[in-house]
């Protein structure tokens, strides 16, 4: 049976006969993408000059465009897909389900021609996500490990709101998370009702305006790069910035900063310095999320993603031991 589905030594997950996601493939003529993070668009370029067809969702082509160039996606034949529309190829049949992830998520079914069901879950937070049953299922394993539990779950939101009220009375709060994240907290802290300006640098802002078009809450927000912006925060008004991660200790240095991370499971909300606090926000489920899945959608065979980071090898065997269901790590380290 697991020749149906595997997970390359190039981190594609291949299900059935003809797809190849979020890895490139030489032996598939279908990549797809099931999200727009880094780690799920590898090799992204190859697939657009071999494959026959790219498929992903219309939320993820538009994503791809502001984080790569409009260009990019010209280089092959991209194909796109909405959830619970089905993708006929040869013998086989692709059909993309919703996953609460970033914008544009989709969890994968492939059933070829013997009826059998073969889903990769991608990346995905069980909260918001539908379980499907399945044969085979090629699983996610971020947080695979008993150690990576978040019982508090259910406040965390409320703690980043009361965070950011909190900066605000002394200026200028600066948010970092990652693209798809990043927005979600400004819908948070929108539906709070928090009436100050909102404020991103150019790329920050041209994903949050996808995510807008495609039907997320922010509010109003404003580009860094112009002029009144700038000197708003250099007067240190009362806003939110958001920045991407990766300018973390490039931007916003002496002023109230927030960290929004998936990494963090003993308390919603942690002081690690002056002004200076992580927020327990994840878009992917912990453990017991993760283990959930597997009991709801019943498979005879699990995989567990071993080649992004993760716990892979812990999830199998814990898979393997509470539901007696056949669970092995792939790639093979
Ligand atoms: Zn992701």
């Amino acid at each position: 049976m697991s020749i149906k589905a595997k997970i390359t030594e190039r981190g594609a997950v291949l299900l059935g006969c003809s797809v190849a996601c979020d890895a490139f493939d030489e032996s598939r003529p279908l990549r797809v993408v099931t999200h727009a993070h880094a780690d799920h668009m590898i090799g992204l370029q190859q697939s657009l000059r071999t494959c026959e067809k790219v498929l992903m969702t219309q939320a993820t082509k538009d994503l791809i465009d502001v984080m790569r160039s409009p260009l990019f996606l010209m280089g092959g034949y991209v194909e796109t897909l909405e959830y619970g529309k089905t993708f006929c190829y040869g013998e086989e049949s692709i059909t993309f389900f919703p996953a609460d992830h970033i914008l544009g998520a989709a969890q994968v079914l492939v059933e070829d021609a013997e009826g059998m069901r073969i889903v990769y879950t991608g990346d995905f937070r069980l909260e918001g996500t539908p379980v499907l049953e399945t044969d085979i299922l090629v699983m996610e394993a971020t947080y695979g490990s008993p150690l990576c539990r978040r019982p508090f779950n259910t406040n965390v939101k409320d703690m980043l709101v009361s965070i950011v009220e909190e900066g605000l009375k002394h200026g200028a709060v600066y948010v970092f998370g990652y693209h798809g994240k990043l927005q979600e907290v400004m819908q948070i802290l929108h539906e709070a009702g928090l009436k100050v300006p909102f404020i991103a640098p150019e790329r920050v802002f041209q994903v949050s305006k996808i995510c807008e078009r495609h039907g997320m809450r922010i509010g109003r927000l404003l580009r860094v790069e112009e002029r009144e912006v700038k000197a708003m925060l250099g007067q240190n008004q009362p806003c939110v910035a958001f920045y991407h991660m990766g300018s973390r200790g490039k931007v916003g240095r002496g002023s109230f900063c927030v960290y929004v991370s998936g990494w963090e499971f003993d308390m919603p909300c942690r002081e690690i310095a002056d002004k200076e606090y992580v927020i327990a926000l994840s878009d992917h489920s912990d453990f017991d999320g993760l283990m959930e899945y597997v009991r709801r959608s019943r498979p005879r065979l699990v995989i567990t993603d071993n080649f992004r980071i993760g716990y892979a090898e812990t999830l199998a065997r814990h898979i393997q031991r509470r539901f007696n269901i056949s669970a092995v790590a792939l790639p093979k380290r």
